[in-house]
């Protein structure tokens, strides 16, 4: 695999140079004033990040896996029910998460390529009058598939219901690339790992905290420690940690939540939203199709194609590896060999991807896919040329 060509998995992306320098620091004093200039402007770095005033953001050494198992067992107890949708690979493994932790999982089962069911949580919420419900698990971005579902339509829903459940949202591989609005859709506890938007090596879990959520805490009985939000709140008090911190990753996401907001999250958002539509102008080019079944759902951070009947999609992705040294995304759990996925969130260019639909192009050739060369490149060449022409005259 070459080291200098782009990836296009979706996660861990690609690491802009000047984030990898700030994550490479000499040993430092975590319990130094100097680490308090690294800790503080990186929770407050995540949490403009998350269009929030009033999240209390946690940071542990450990990736988003741990953010939703921090999520669950700080707020809930052993017999709990929690609502949830399983339609995909990442709602899969957080479903089989809560069952492992002895909580009763209200499940609703949606093809993979579907987006939440906003209506069956709405009319689960509306028959649930005595308020078993404790939590209502919504993954944003469903990574498998590339869907992006309704977590404002999951909000609503809970407010039409008056509902008092929890809302905990997966914004693993949505958060710092497709908008995210903690205060605005009432997000109780929102996940993210550091390996995605925030375009840093694998390594923090980073929630964001409603406080509705930490009045939870106390009476939660689930077992924790690593994960104790209580340990990890005192800390910050002192400037510290209940442990040792992961410091060179900590001045990486200072440094990285500052780039997103230099560069203004809602450009960031629209870059993402015009590389996306460029990698979909592609897949139209190749007469192929979306893994997600309606404009609505499709993602602005990965898209998974499905490819011709009886084709291995793997084969697409081991074949890029091996004669040209890139990296896609291969297919999971339900939809594993039957989609392969162009990973396009964090740091990406017009032009990096680009590399990646022209890449696509020759692998689909060489394994002998009716692909004419360039017209996928063609396709998004005058997605990018417009929304150049349309930036540089906002900028006048
Ligand atoms: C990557 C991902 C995860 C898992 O995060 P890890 O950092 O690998 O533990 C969870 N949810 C979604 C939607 C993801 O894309």
């Amino acid at each position: 695999m070459s080291t200098q060509n782009p990836v296009f998995i979706p996660g861990p992306t690609n690491m802009p140079e000047h984030l990898r320098r700030a994550c490479d620091l000499p040993t430092m004093d975590h319990r130094s004033a100097a680490f308090a200039d690294i800790l503080h402007p990186a929770l407050a770095g995540v949490k403009a990040v998350l269009k929030s005033d009033k999240a209390e953001v946690f940071v542990f050494p450990a990736t988003g896996t741990a953010g939703w198992e921090a999520a669950i067992t700080n707020t809930l107890s052993p017999g709990d029910t929690v609502l949830a949708a399983r339609n995909g690979m990442f709602s899969h493994k957080w479903i089989d998460m809560c069952t492992r932790h002895g909580l009763h999982v209200q499940q609703i089962d949606v093809p993979w390529g579907e987006g939440l069911p906003v209506d069956a949580f709405a009319e689960a919420l509306a028959a649930d009058s005595s308020h078993k419900i404790k939590a209502v698990l919504a993954t944003h971005n469903e990574t498998a598939t590339g869907v992006v579902s309704d977590i404002k339509g999951v909000r609503a829903a809970l407010d039409a219901a008056n509902h008092p459940a929890l809302f905990f949202v997966d914004g693993v591989s949505s958060i710092g690339s497709m908008n995210f609005e903690f205060d605005a859709w009432g997000v109780d506890i929102a996940v993210t790992g550091s390996q995605k938007g925030f375009m840093l090596p694998a390594g923090l879990a980073i929630i964001g905290v409603s406080p509705k959520a930490m009045a939870a805490i106390d009476g939660a009985t689930l077992p924790r420690t690593f994960l104790d939000i209580r340990d990890m709140a005192k800390g910050y008090e002192a400037n510290a940690y209940p442990y040792t911190p992961s410091v060179g990753l900590l001045n990486g996401l200072k440094i990285g939540s500052q780039m997103l907001l230099d560069e203004g999250l809602d450009n960031v958002f629209a870059r993402h939203a015009r590389i996306a539509d460029g990698v979909r102008a592609a897949v139209g080019a190749w007469g192929m199709e979306l893994c997600a079944v309606s404009p609505d759902l499709y993602s602005n951070t990965v898209s998974a194609i499905r490819t011709p009947e009886g084709f291995d999609a793997g084969r697409i992705v081991s074949h890029a590896a091996d004669a040209y040294g890139v990296a896609f995304g291969a297919g999971l759990g339900d939809v594993a060999g039957k989609v392969f996925r162009i990973g396009h969130l964090g740091m990406l260019t017009d032009v990096m991807a680009l590399s990646g639909i022209a890449t696509a192009e020759m692998v689909m050739a060489d394994l002998g896919l009716d692909v004419t060369l360039g017209s996928g490149v063609a396709a998004a060449q005058s997605v990018y040329r417009a929304g150049r022409t349309q930036s540089a005259m906002a900028a006048e």
